[in-house]
């Protein structure tokens, strides 16, 4: 029996005979999708409303930055508009917050090669003197090159910090490269850098730079942070390759002005059962100063509202969904801070959010209780024909409903592609025009069926372990 070829005769006897058909598991027979569900996602294709209300937001208000005089008549808007579509319940709750506002912004390359360079302030930058700064610069490809900089080493200097972001659907590109604006103008500080200008984050090339929030650990005073423009930021690096010294003139004079008011704008549909938990759902009011804040984040608000108008307009949903328009998100998440605040401890079924423009949704992906289980299933025939896959990650992120989501409440992401998002976020190009309106109904008719399901969903949804 030992014969060599008799074994390997029988083994392939063995590896053919028993095919890999027999191990295929038979294919899942998908959940149903109730006919209601499919009619009212079917019928959202043919949504208006997300685009009225993100055209009517960004003409009759325009920018929207948190805690200023047009944020609070954004909030304004908001009441009137969601009371005239007929939402309950419909109320500012309003919190108070630090205020930044832009001053002027200019930068210019005094040698080797003089010239102007488009830049703007970060969020919460600090301020150069009124007639500016001169000061040598040290480049950084990369934050991390940033990093590695001894203590020190920046005195008297001003840094800049590349990045090299390509786009991606899922967006996560925008995590790996954020850090440079995140927290590389606290670290440039601590090493003893007068200003910092970083490279956008951005993945386009053209010449409006990208704004967006930095953070100061506490007790770190605020430096002048800018950035340039991806094209700008390109230059200088070019410059730098020359192996000249660069020497900047740079102005920025932002400032704070004290404590503000913000809020966050609430409406309801109504639910028949209190006990099953509130589905939470909405975008940010608030935007950047620089365009009209139609990608980020009036298309999340609009988007959101035109679903739950949809529900609003049927049979009652057996669990009251609540839309909230958060406020003053860009600047630090302040409203999903007071959100959590003052509502944490309400029963929330899931919380979710949409803060990444307008462009179609590709995947979902969610997380619920073991008793919930079957409600993700039917959510994955439901979004099947919108081209949304159900992805295999745990759902529940987002600044606005991540405090909420913290308190262990589940989730069920929608995730919009990112291909196009970062070509004109923060900058002054975020316009009505970035958005394609057959992707933005397509958005409406995923939260509608995800509403749909959720909201009406006989099962229990209690807590889960928020994700990590
Ligand atoms: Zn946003
Ligand atoms: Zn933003």
């Amino acid at each position: 029996m030992n014969h060599p070829a008799i074994a390997a005769a029988l083994l392939l006897a063995t590896t053919a005979v028993a095919p890999a058909v027999a191990q295929r598991p038979a294919p899942p027979v998908p959940a149903r999708v109730d006919p209601a569900v499919a009619r009212l996602r079917d019928a959202a294709l043919e949504d208006t409303l997300a685009y009225d209300i993100v055209e009517g937001l960004t003409t009759e208000i325009g920018q929207r930055l948190a805690a200023t005089e047009a944020e609070a008549r954004a909030r304004t808007w908001a009441v009137a508009r969601l009371k005239a579509l007929g939402f309950r319940n419909v109320r500012i709750e309003t919190f108070r917050m630090p205020v930044w506002l832009r001053g002027e912004e200019r930068a210019e390359v005094i040698s080797p090669f003089p010239q102007k360079l488009q830049l703007v302030a970060l969020g919460n930058s600090g301020a150069t003197p009124a007639e500016g700064l001169t000061a040598p610069v040290t480049v950084f490809r990369t934050y991390g090159d940033l990093a590695n900089a001894p203590a020190g080493s920046l005195k008297g200097r001003i840094a800049y910090v590349g990045n090299a972001m390509e786009p991606t659907q899922d967006g996560s590109s925008y995590g790996s490269n954020g850090a440079a604006r995140f927290v590389g103008p606290a670290l440039a500080a601590s090493k003893g850098a007068l200003a910092v200008v970083i490279r956008s984050i951005g993945t386009d090339a053209h010449r409006n730079p990208h704004t967006g929030g930095t953070n100061w650990p506490p007790g770190v005073q605020p430096i002048p942070a800018a950035a340039l423009s991806v094209s700008d930021a390109l230059l200088l690096e070019r410059m730098a390759d020359r192996g000249k010294p660069i020497t900047l003139h740079l102005t920025l004079t932002p400032r704070f002005a004290g404590e503000g008011e913000s809020g966050n704008v609430i409406a309801e549909v109504p639910g028949t059962d209190p006990r099953a938990g509130i589905v939470l759902i909405g975008g940010h009011l608030d935007s950047w100063d620089l365009g009209t804040g139609a990608i980020d984040d009036g298309a999340g608000v609009a988007i959101t509202t035109a679903a739950a108008k949809r529900l609003l307009d049927g049979p009652r949903p057996r669990r009251t969904i609540r839309v909230v328009w958060f406020g003053a998100e860009e600047p630090g998440g302040y409203g999903g801070i007071d959100y959590a605040r003052v509502h944490g401890r309400e029963r929330h079924a899931t919380a979710q959010e949409s803060d990444f423009g307008a462009d179609r949704v590709w995947r979902f992906e969610v997380n619920l209780p073991d008793s919930a289980k079957a409600v993700a299933d039917r959510l994955q025939s439901a979004l099947a024909p919108l081209g949304i896959s159900r992805g295999a990650g745990i759902g529940g992120d987002g600044t606005d409903v991540g405090p909420t989501i913290a308190l262990g409440v589940g989730s069920v992401d929608l995730n919009q592609s990112g291909l196009r998002y970062f070509d004109t976020h923060h900058t002054p190009d975020d316009t009505l025009e970035r958005i394609d309106p057959a992707q933005l109904r397509q958005n409406v008719a995923a939260w509608t069926a995800m509403l749909a399901v959720v909201a009406n969903a006989s099962e229990d949804i209690g807590n889960v372990t928020p994700r990590k």
